[in-house]
């Protein structure tokens, strides 16, 4: 029997970086900060997001069929924290416009894709998304490891 601290406890020590996913549904942007992005497919270019089914992230989605996900640095915690609801200020936040796609200005990388299939899974609703358009900037990421945020220390600059 799995209980949900154990769990937690256990996958919170798979070290992952931070992103923002955004998506435009009825000319608003709406973002989400998440944990749970990876690379699947070459060819095709596939990602994997997974959306709680109680996140308000999942019916703009559906709706949109197409998201994009901007991985964040490790100055932009603020921005993350904001994206998961743990800040109360009343900020708005400025988006850039990346080939038609609403993301994080200043982020450390772009991905931005069309929803190839989507899958409950659990509390869950996996979406494969289809890669249209990549960019990525040299930079340190922001890291999430055991509920807490960090920063790679040791890590050389790469152009
Ligand atoms: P809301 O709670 O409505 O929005 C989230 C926040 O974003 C609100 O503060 C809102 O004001 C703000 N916001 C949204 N759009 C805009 C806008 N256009 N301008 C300004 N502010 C805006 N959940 C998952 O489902 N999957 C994950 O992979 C995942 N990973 C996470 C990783 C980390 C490190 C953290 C901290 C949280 C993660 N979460 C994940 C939880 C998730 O981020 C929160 O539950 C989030 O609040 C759910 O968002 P929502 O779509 O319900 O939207």
């Amino acid at each position: 029997m799995v209980d949900d601290k154990s769990f937690r406890d256990v996958l919170g020590r798979w070290v992952t970086g931070v992103a923002v996913i955004t998506t435009v549904w009825k000319d608003q942007v709406h973002g989400m900060t998440a944990n749970a992005v990876m690379s699947v497919s070459l060819k095709p270019p596939l990602i994997l997001i997974s959306i709680d089914e109680k996140a308000s992230m999942l019916a703009k989605v559906r709706a949109a069929n197409n998201f994009a996900v901007s991985i964040l640095s490790s100055e932009q915690k603020a921005l993350s924290q904001h994206f998961a609801g743990q800040r109360q200020s009343k900020e708005t936040v400025d988006f850039d416009w990346f080939m038609g796609w609403p993301v994080i200005k200043n982020a450390l990388a772009y991905i931005a894709c069309k929803v190839h299939d989507a899958r409950q899974a659990g509390d869950h609703v996996l979406f494969l998304g289809e890669v249209e358009h990549l960019w990525a900037r040299p930079g340190r990421p922001l890291i999430f490891y055991q509920g807490r945020y960090h920063a790679l220390q040791d890590m050389e600059d790469k152009k």
